[in-house]
C-alpha cells in the first residue's frame, strides 16, 4: 500500500534520511521507532509532502506520492498528526473539525459524528475555544481533525508526547479502534514499548538508517532493542 524506495532527504549540509526503504501494508499497525534526531519526524513530513526529498519515491496504491502538494496527499488517503498538535489554538473544537474535512462538506455532521464515537470528550467541548483544552484533549482533536479527512492511512508523530499515562493508554486503545474500523496507521514513537505492544510490525531508524526491522513482538524480545530503547542492561 505505502512503498518508500531509497529515500534520501538533506537539510543543507545535513544528510537527514540516507537510503530509507519501507513499506506499509493495508490494514496493518507499522511503528517507527528510534531516538531523538533519528530522522523520524523528517520520514513522516516527507511523507506528507511538507518536505521533499532529494533521491528516491513514495508510492502509495499505486500512485507516486514524491513532490504532489500536501493538500492532493491527503485526498490520496494519507492523513497527518504531527507531533506538538498543531491545532488552531484560536478557533473552537467545532472549527478545527471541520478544517480537517479538506473542502468535502456532503456527511460532514455524520463523519463528525464518528469522531465523538471515539473522543465524546470533544462533543462537550465543541464550542470550547481549542487553545483553552487540555493537553490530552488537544491530542484527541488532532487525531480527530486528521480523520475528518477520512483517511486510509494515518500517520502520527509522537501522540504520546507530555501526556500522563492514563491518557496515552487512551489514546492507544483509540488508536486500535480506529484501525480496527479499517484505518492502515503509521505509528512514530518515542516509547518503543507502547509502540511495539500495540504493532503488528517496526523499523527501527538509526541516524538516517533502517537498521532493523520486523515483527513487533519479535522485536520486543530482541535483545538490542532491549538495551537502546527499552533501558534494559545485558549482563
Ligand atoms: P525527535 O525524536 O527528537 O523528534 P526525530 O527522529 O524526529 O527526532 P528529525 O526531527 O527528523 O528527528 O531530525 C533528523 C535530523 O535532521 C536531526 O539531526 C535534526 O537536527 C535535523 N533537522 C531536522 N529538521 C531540520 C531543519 N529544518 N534544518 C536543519 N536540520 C534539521
Amino acid at each position: 500500500m505505502l512503498k518508500i524506495k531509497n529515500l534520501h532527504v538533506h537539510y543543507g549540509a545535513i544528510h537527514a534520511l540516507k537510503g530509507v526503504n519501507l513499506e506499509i501494508q493495508s490494514g496493518e499497525i507499522v511503528t517507527l521507532i528510534g531516538s531523538n534526531g533519528a530522522g523520524k519526524t523528517t520520514l513522516v513530513r516527507t511523507i506528507s509532502g511538507l518536505i521533499s526529498p532529494s533521491e528516491g519515491t513514495i508510492e502509495y496504491s499505486g500512485k507516486e506520492l514524491t513532490r504532489q502538494p500536501t493538500h492532493r496527499i491527503v485526498q490520496l488517503g494519507v492523513a497527518q498528526v504531527p507531533e506538538g498538535r498543531m491545532i488552531f489554538q484560536n478557533m473552537t473544537v467545532e472549527e478545527n473539525l471541520e478544517l480537517g474535512a479538506y473542502g468535502w462538506k456532503d456527511g460532514m455532521k455524520e463523519e463528525m459524528e464518528k469522531v465523538f464515537q471515539l473522543f465524546p470528550r470533544l462533543k462537550e467541548r465543541l464550542k470550547q475555544n481549542s487553545g483553552t483544552l487540555s493537553g490530552g484533549e488537544q491530542q484527541m482533536l488532532a487525531i480527530g481533525r486528521a480523520l475528518m479527512s477520512r483517511p486510509t492511512l494515518l500517520l502520527l508523530d509522537e501522540p504520546s508526547l507530555g501526556l500522563a499515562p492514563n491518557l496515552v493508554q487512551q489514546i492507544i486503545k483509540t488508536l486500535i479502534q480506529i484501525n480496527q474500523q479499517g484505518t492502515t496507521i503509521f505509528l512514530i514513537e518515542q516509547d518503543a514499548f507502547l509502540a511495539l505492544e500495540i504493532a503488528h510490525r517496526a523499523y527501527v531508524l538509526e541516524t538516517g538508517n533502517i537498521t532493523l526491522e520486523g515483527n513487533a513482538k519479535e522485536l520486543l524480545k530482541n535483545p538490542k532493542i532491549r538495551e537502546a530503547y527499552l533501558g534494559e542492561i545485558n549482563p
